[in-house]
Formats: structure tokens, sequence, C-alpha cells
């Protein structure tokens, strides 16, 4: 599987875009472009509107077809001509925060507990998030125990940037492909986007992030609960 890489890893801070439209269909409509992330990987879609002459419409969800980014419209209204995306600023910010904290969690944990995997994760639209963590016999006080670590690698102000990497060599660095079930399409160059986190880690991953670390606030871990033998499963909270 293969695809294009989309507008909201090459251009993160977009988040006004001008677009036409290419196609409609009843309460959905597609466009030249999108800075709307589409959800995945645990990763909510982006929220946001629609604007055009005379009109407005919220973004209710994106149905992804190939390469074809269909917005899901709140109304069934026509949108024609000019259009002004607008993706919620904090709705992302949030998402971005949570989302680059749970790569430090799970960087520290594979690095605490030899390599752990995830096996979830789901970012929530209340300031939490959950990943789950393949850690069989992980006592769950040394889990807990890794949050003054992670908040360390927050206030440090690690930079975050995206590489892409041949999927040959992914295959062969050691944690990279992190997650045990879902591995990231590679782009039609064959190559693989990873997030790395400067000195700390890199993974795979196809979610959008901070471009440092300190631009999230502190985390807490609210929980950490056994799903089933071998899994954690860790929420984090924002410290606001
Ligand atoms: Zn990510």
């Amino acid at each position: 599987m293969t695809a294009s890489r989309p507008l909201c890893h090459d251009a993160p801070d977009l988040l006004e875009f001008e677009a036409d439209v290419v196609d409609t269909r009843p309460g959905m409509v597609l466009l030249t472009r999108s800075a709307f992330y589409p959800g995945g990987g645990g990763q909510p879609a982006d929220r946001g509107v629609l604007r055009w002459h005379g009109g407005e419409v919220r973004v209710e969800r994106l149905d992804a077809e190939g390469d074809a980014l269909w917005h899901v419209l709140a109304e069934p209204v026509l949108v024609e001509g000019a259009i002004l995306g607008v993706v919620d600023v904090a709705f992302r910010r949030q998402m971005c925060q949570l989302h680059t904290d749970l790569h430090v969690v799970n960087a520290l944990a594979f690095q605490a507990f030899d390599g752990a995997l995830v096996t979830g994760a789901q970012i929530g639209d209340d300031g939490t998030a959950r990943i789950d963590l393949d850690l069989p016999g992980a006592d769950n006080d040394r889990v807990r125990a890794l949050e003054p670590a992670i908040n360390d690698a927050i206030r440090q102000n690690l930079p975050v940037r995206q590489v892409y990497v041949p999927v040959e060599l992914a295959a062969s660095e050691r944690g990279l492909l992190r997650s045990r079930s879902v591995t990231p399409p590679a782009q039609a160059d064959g190559t693989i986007r990873v997030i790395e986190i400067a000195g700390l880690d890199r993974q795979a991953c196809g979610g959008t992030h901070l471009s440092s670390t300190g631009q999230s606030p502190p985390i807490r871990i609210l929980k950490v609960d056994n799903k089933g033998r071998h899994n954690r499963r860790i929420r984090i909270g924002l410290v606001d």
C-alpha cells in the first residue's frame, strides 16, 4: 500500500488553506487540497470548518479513499467556488501535545522495559490519552515511576522532526516499527515517515506532532491498568 504525502505532514503549521471544489456528493466535498488530518493511529481527525462566499459549514469527519480526502459536512449544504478551510487550532494543538507525549512515554518504556512494543493507542478530546504496551511481568509501580523522566524530556524541549526512511532500512532498525499491529503505509517513493525526537526516539508514525517537546505542558500518569496478561494500559493527562 502506498500513499502520497498529506499536507498536514509537509506543512504542519498550515491551519487555514485556500482550495477549490473538485467533486461533491450529498453532504461531502472533495477539495484540490486539504490541511485536515484525516484521523488514524489512535489520533482523532481534525475539527474545523469550510468557508466560501456566503456560507460556512462544520467538517464532521474525513473519509479517505486512497489519496482522495472527502470532507463529510455537518449539514448537507452545497459547497461551491473558492474555499477557505479552517482547522480548529486549539484542538489540533492539544492532539499534537498528547500525541507527542505518547511518543515520549513509549520511548521511555521501550528503554526501561527492554523493547516494549505498542499494542494500541487512543487520544481523547478531554486532555487525556492512553497507550497500551506489551509489558509481560512488568510491575505497575515501575511503570508509574516513569512520570518524572517523561516530564523531564518534555521540559528539555527536545526538537521533534519528520524524516523519511527507506522501507527496507526501517525494518532493520530496532524499535523503529514500534507498533505490534499497525505499520504506517509506505510513501509512493518507497519510504516510510519516521518521527524523531532528538536524542530520545525514532519511530514510524503518520500523525501530527509538536515541533519540540516543550510545547506540551507536563503530564501526569493517571492510571496503569492490566489489560490481559501482557498488556499494560497507561493513561496520561495534561497538567494545566
Ligand atoms: Zn506519532
